[in-house]
């Protein structure tokens, strides 16, 4: 084995020489603009050996990765020994697969990276085959651990973002010191139900940042939105973590059978220069390019602007939808949403003949005839108790074994939540694709909405492919009118149907090219990168009002692309024109769903919101599409000011949302600007004439920074700049 004669390399606050081993058999190198990672293929495991980024700083992993080292036979613990394949491993400048075998029980794992774009984060996944003719059992394999050599005087900070899910935290994106003896462990599934004293779940990502100097970051993520959890512990002089399928509530374990695989959640590892916004403009681009819909994002009217139902609840009928629908239309917006309440009953996914007595695609039609798009809400995993014809009834002896537990003789469905079908037992995905399918076209859908718990939590269940529960550890219990159990395989079940709705999704996308797809799951619960990757915008939290809406978009828009984050613009007390303002601009930072009956309003308030749309067709969706995002303030409280920037660097404009909380006192803020080129001359422009328009500096505006002034609480300023 070469070595390169050592190197200098920066490693947390000191340049030190470092031997690295030149690329050979055992050896390859993944590069993106970014991230470079070094990887060795070791006799009996393999191994990320180092982690650079831009300015050549390096990180050095010290562990191979920790393979699984048994299966479970018939009962029995088998020892499992694995060796390197040389001939059978690849290596080229995209992707990096080592391959490991095992003779007896005959195994196949696959360890691979890639570099699925030039710039961003490098991704990993591993895969073990069961080649034996043997139906076998695993334990828990992670998609990653590290063990980063970090010198005990470095100053690092963490970073993380709570899920929107409910009502956001009073906290949602947390920097905490990560001193030596540090300990976190941050979980996300598709419930995120915070229980008493427990944090919140989090969007499953996390970023290191070095604190002093210059700033730098690695930062790690998981394509997954079944169970899955990040670890990262501090030692004396290393780093330590892991991220993969959550082992809690164990103990894990997953079937096999002859001829099945396991993968391992997709991760993805990176790093980037000069602090978490720049982190988040090169992932939320990756997230774009890499994840994205290309159909989507190639539409240069998404993010659309969207008119739901739900601003006249359950009542929606032909009438109000067609009269909602009319003053969409006058109004300039693209989509009309109809959300729960036009259903014969949950599972039942007809439309309700008294309400809707020409049907669902009639009103669609409509909605095409005055131009809009149509979308429509369905819980399309719930069974109940219709018994029509095509319904999902849960007495149905066929359908009750794909509930994930009996539910008793007197259960009773609620509104618009039934009991969540097991989508990981074949016959119940394959009814599930079907059933979208058909809703898709029968309806003349250019937008599905899934709502309520796609993804089953626990399964009592001994006759699925996940694993059977283990009964000293499984409790069922109620809520919301649904049975949920929470068991030891609640893991290995979300594991199972995660797959199987991904499975669906892309099988919905192939067969209706455009369609738009919106994760919901009781309001921004599922808030993750494996949903970035299978739909196309995300419901970010279940609470509209302007604050919850501002909070959650803050949170969620470190990671993710904006276009995606949609905020619901619900009914707000609005006696002054600027209230009405700011309260549809608190939702206009990305996708704006407006939840409201609008034709109960006013006339001054019809032409406001207008006027608002076509600013934002004009002006701000191409910056929220195309521009790099700024947290300019601190998280928004309501009380005091803040603000969020875009600005395009290769156009040079952009535009700052400024909103004034209920403070009485405060009239005017500073806000430092992010982004811009130095040495720029820039012409501000204050959209309400809140001041007057001006030439300045680009060195003004970042360090003096942007002063606003307005005049009332709960009031709004759009300032645009665009260089001289
Ligand atoms: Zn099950």
């Amino acid at each position: 084995m070469t070595l390169f004669a050592n190197r200098l390399w920066w490693l947390g606050f000191f340049w030190i020489a470092v031997e690295l081993p030149a690329i050979g058999q055992n050896w390859a190198e993944l590069r993106t603009a970014d991230t470079t990672l070094q990887l060795e293929a070791g006799p009996s495991a393999p191994r990320m050996v180092s982690l650079t980024d831009a300015s050549r700083s390096i990180l050095i992993n010290s562990c191979a990765e920790a393979l699984v080292d048994t299966v479970e036979i018939n009962s029995q613990v088998v020892k499992v020994q694995w060796q390197f394949n040389q001939s059978a491993s690849r290596s080229d400048t995209r992707r990096v697969a080592f391959v490991y075998e095992s003779q007896s029980p005959r195994l196949r794992l696959t360890w691979e990276w890639q570099a699925r774009a030039a710039f961003g984060p490098l991704e990993h996944q591993i895969r073990i085959e069961n080649l034996d003719d043997r139906e076998l059992w695993l334990p828990l394999q992670d998609s990653i651990q590290f063990r980063w050599r970090v010198q005990s005087q470095t100053a690092l900070e963490q970073v993380y973002i709570e899920k929107g899910a409910d009502t956001p935290s009073a906290l949602g994106t947390r920097r905490v010191a990560l001193p030596v003896g540090y300990k976190w462990h941050g979980a996300s599934s598709t419930y995120a139900h915070p229980k008493e004293n427990e944090p919140r779940e989090i969007i499953p990502w996390l970023l290191v940042e070095e604190s002093g100097g210059a700033k730098r970051e690695w930062y790690l993520g998981i394509e997954f939105s079944g169970r899955t959890r990040l670890n990262i512990e501090r030692g004396a002089e290393s780093l330590n973590g892991t991220a993969g399928l959550n082992p809690e509530p164990g103990p894990f374990r997953t079937r096999l059978e002859r001829g099945e695989s396991f993968d391992t959640p997709v991760v993805f590892l990176g790093t980037s220069l000069g602090g978490t916004d720049n982190a988040g403009n090169l992932l939320r681009r990756w997230v774009r390019n890499v994840l994205g819909n290309p159909l989507t994002w190639n539409n240069p009217n998404y993010p659309l602007l969207v008119n739901n139902s739900w601003g006249g609840g359950m009542s929606v009928n032909e009438a109000v939808a067609k009269n909602m629908i009319r003053d969409s239309a006058d109004l300039g917006l693209e989509m009309f949403h109809v959300d729960a309440g036009w259903f014969r009953g949950v599972g039942d996914w007809y439309p309700n003949p008294q309400k809707f007595p020409h049907g669902i695609a009639s009103v669609a039609d409509d909605a095409h005839q005055r131009g809009l798009k149509f979308g429509l809400w369905v819980d399309w995993t719930q069974a109940a108790l219709s018994t029509e014809p095509g319904s999902l009834n849960a007495r149905d002896p066929k359908v009750r074994n794909w509930l994930v537990t009996d539910v008793p003789p007197d259960w009773k469905p609620e509104e618009f939540k039934g009991q969540t079908i097991d989508l990981g037992v074949p016959e119940a995905k394959e009814w599930a694709q079907h059933e979208v399918d058909r809703i898709v076209t029968d309806y003349h859908l250019d937008m599905l909405e899934h709502d309520g718990y796609l993804v089953a939590q626990g399964c009592d269940r001994t006759d699925h492919p996940h694993a059977p529960p283990d009964n000293w550890n499984k409790c069922i219990y109620k809520a919301w009118g649904s049975y949920w159990v929470d068991s030891s395989n609640s893991t290995d079940v979300s594991y199972h149907a995660v797959r199987a709705y991904y499975d669906i999704y892309s099988n919905l996308r192939k067969n209706h090219p455009g369609l738009l797809l919106e994760v919901c799951n009781d309001g921004g619960r599922m808030v993750d990168f494996g949903s970035a990757a299978h739909a196309d915008y995300f419901s970010i939290t279940d609470t509209y009002d302007p604050l919850s809406n501002r909070s959650a978009f803050y949170d969620a828009s470190h990671v993710l692309p904006s276009a995606m984050l949609e905020s619901y613009v619900e009914k707000w007390p609005t006696p002054r024109a600027e209230n009405f303002l700011y309260m549809l601009r608190s939702g206009m930072m990305g996708w704006m769903t407006i939840m409201m009956d609008t034709t109960s309003w006013n006339h001054e308030q019809h032409a406001m919101a207008k006027e608002e749309i076509q600013l934002y067709k004009a002006q701000l969706r191409p910056l929220i599409r195309e521009a790099d995002l700024y947290h300019i303030s601190s998280r928004p409280d309501g009380v005091h000011w803040d603000a969020i920037e875009y600005f395009e660097p290769r156009a040079e404009r952009g535009v700052v949302y400024a909103f004034r909380g209920s403070t009485q006192t405060e009239s005017t803020h500073t806000f430092a600007l992010n982004g811009l080129k130095r040495s720029g001359t820039y012409q501000l422009r204050f959209h309400d004439h809140s001041a007057r328009d001006r030439i300045v500096t680009a060195r003004e505006l970042m360090t003096t920074g942007l002063r606003v002034r307005l005049p009332r609480p709960n009031s709004s300023e759009l300032v645009f700049l665009e260089k001289r």
